[in-house]
Order: structure tokens, then C-alpha cells, then sequence
């Protein structure tokens, strides 16, 4: 969480919402990719954290699923990202602050625990939710 936070700060230089996420490999020791949100700085709607960082996950172990991979990110997915944790098969997503206006993995939808699905990855949340929460606080009062 340290480093996706770490991460979370390189967005503001973009003039992007500070939210950072690394994925880790399967025995947890190391960081396969990072990402955080771009959106402003590509002009693309989906660089989000989450999804940056799961497609260059994927790009460096050569195949889409991610089985045994845990996502760490500081802030609760949003729909499309949960929607892209289910597909890339991670095992773990693992997050800081809770996002109560747009959450879906535990807020205001859970995708990635939905029963209909047939993939769930197991989730974490609350992990340095302060640290995580005040980045975006700072962030939107300096607007
Ligand atoms: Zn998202």
C-alpha cells in the first residue's frame, strides 16, 4: 500500500485525481506493475489506476489472467475497474479508502463478490484508509 500510495502522488503531477495501485505477484514479493490514474494527463476515460495497472501486469507476464495476483490500490474500485478485476482473475484486491459515492467492491455495489459472477477475488479494505483518504482530500481542496 506504501508503494500505491507512492504512486497515488505521481497523478497530481498530471493534474489527475491522486489514486495509485500496484499488482503483485503470486507469492506476494513482487511488484509486477504500478499505474495510477492518467486520465487527465492521456486524455483516455479509462486510464484509471487499476486498469494501468493491470494491463502492464499482463503485458509483463505475457497472458491476460492474473490468477494469484493481488491488486493493491487506495481507493475502492469503481465500476469499471471492478469489472476489469473480475476479468483479469486476480485473486486479492486489496484497497484503503472507501469510496461511498461511486464504490463497487463493498460501497455502493459489490461487483467483485457478486454470486452471479463467476469469478470473485477475494477482498481487503480499510488498508492505511487515512493515508489514502487525506491524499484526496488535499488534493480536491487545493481546486
Ligand atoms: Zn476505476
Amino acid at each position: 500500500m506504501r508503494l500505491a500510495l507512492d504512486e497515488a502522488g505521481q497523478a497530481v503531477r498530471g493534474g489527475d485525481v491522486p489514486v495509485g495501485a500496484v499488482v503483485l505477484s503470486p507469492d506476494g514479493t513482487t511488484v509486477l506493475a504500478a499505474g495510477h490514474n492518467e486520465r487527465e494527463a492521456t486524455g483516455d476515460p479509462t486510464a484509471h489506476a487499476e486498469v494501468l495497472a493491470l494491463r502492464r501486469a499482463a503485458a509483463r507476464l505475457g497472458e491476460w489472467r492474473l490468477t494469484g495476483c493481488t491488486l493493491v490500490v487506495t481507493l475502492e474500485p469503481c465500476t469499471m475497474c471492478a469489472g476489469a478485476l473480475v476479468q483479469s482473475r486476480v485473486d486479492r484486491v486489496v484497497y484503503g479508502a472507501r469510496d461511498d459515492k461511486a464504490g463497487a467492491a463493498g460501497s455502493l455495489w459489490d461487483v467483485v463478490r457478486d454470486r452471479r459472477l463467476n469469478h470473485r477475488p477475494e477482498v481487503v479494505q480499510g488498508v492505511l484508509a487515512e493515508e489514502s483518504a487525506r491524499l484526496l482530500t488535499d488534493f480536491f481542496r487545493t481546486r
